[in-house]
């Protein structure tokens, strides 16, 4: 069975009368050059868990089982899970769990389907749960190693973006805080079932082992690094000081930014990760 073959994938999808959700995000990918390259961008081995959230028609799922010690993959649905059980059916070590992602505890999921073993989360995600998927994934699931996903271009620019550049956002921040950023490869709409209208990339993120910086409050410095992308135009002093987010007096923060050593009029997206944990750390 060759599913990122398209004859082939439609063949199958007919038989089990299947058709596509647009408002599911159900892209399949049909590139067997993109999906080797997140099979083993994602560092999976048999010593290795990996969870796949989406699984579709079984496509990446069938080269994680194949390359993984267990796979689980959580897909919202129902239509096709006798789908899954026909392409999927050679191997043991892999369960579906048909449910929405957003509504269960993947924590508890991680830790109760692969004990010890390091995970690694695989997906090409629907773009409409694309950010808070990931965010859940990296504030719940502490086993996690790598998390190497497909999701639009533009999104996957502003995850690893560096400070003073366009795309540098509180995105940016808050994926740097928890991982290592690694753009894998592009994807161009042809390389899906039905095509998608913009460009995807597949980005792995390494999960560090601690944040990349300590900081005392860390509701604070999330609070803070919103305040500042909130008005990209504003002074981060007068960002921080409107803030819906802080209650902060004015002269603090201007006493903050000193301390900083940066300068009275900077603005939000200069500032690096460790100067935003400055900053909070000072207002804690
Ligand atoms: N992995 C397959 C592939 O690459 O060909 C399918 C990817 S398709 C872009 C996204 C998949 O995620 C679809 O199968 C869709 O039904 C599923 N999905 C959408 N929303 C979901 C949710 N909230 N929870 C779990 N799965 C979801």
């Amino acid at each position: 069975m060759k599913l990122t073959n398209p004859n082939e994938l439609k063949n199958i999808l007919s038989a089990y009368g299947f058709t596509f959700s647009k408002g599911l995000g159900q892209n399949f990918l049909v590139d067997k050059n993109v999906l080797d390259k997140i099979v083993s961008g994602s560092g999976i081995n048999g010593e290795w868990g990996a969870l796949e959230i989406g699984p579709g028609a079984g496509t990446l799922t069938y080269e994680l089982a194949k390359n993984s010690g267990k796979t689980v993959a959580v897909e919202i649905d129902r239509r096709l899970m006798p789908l899954l059980g026909y392409t999927l059916n050679e191997f043991k070590n892999t369960k579906i769990i048909n449910a929405d992602v957003m509504g269960i505890d993947l924590g508890a999921l991680i830790k109760e389907e692969f004990a010890d073993m390091p995970v690694a989360v695989c997906a090409n995600l629907p773009y409409y749960i694309t950010t808070p998927v990931i965010m859940k994934i990296l504030e719940e699931c502490k086993s996690v190693r790598t998390v190497t996903v497909m999701i639009q271009k533009e999104v996957a620019d502003r995850m690893a973006a560096s400070p003073g550049g366009k795309d540098y956002g509180a995105l940016s921040v808050a994926v740097q805080f928890y991982t290592k950023p690694e753009i894998i490869c592009r994807a161009e709409p042809h390389c899906f079932m039905p095509q998608p209208k913009v460009a995807s990339t597949v980005i792995r993120l390494d999960v560090l082992k601690e944040p990349a910086v300590l900081v005392k409050n860390q509701k604070l410095f999330f609070d803070i690094v919103k305040s500042a992308f909130g008005q990209r135009r504003k002074t981060l002093l007068n960002s921080l000081t409107k803030s819906p987010y802080l209650d902060i007096e004015k002269e603090r923060i201007i006493a903050a930014i000193e301390n900083t050593g940066l300068a009275p009029d900077v603005r939000g997206e200069r500032l690096s990760i460790e100067q935003f944990a400055a900053l909070a750390d000072f207002l804690a």
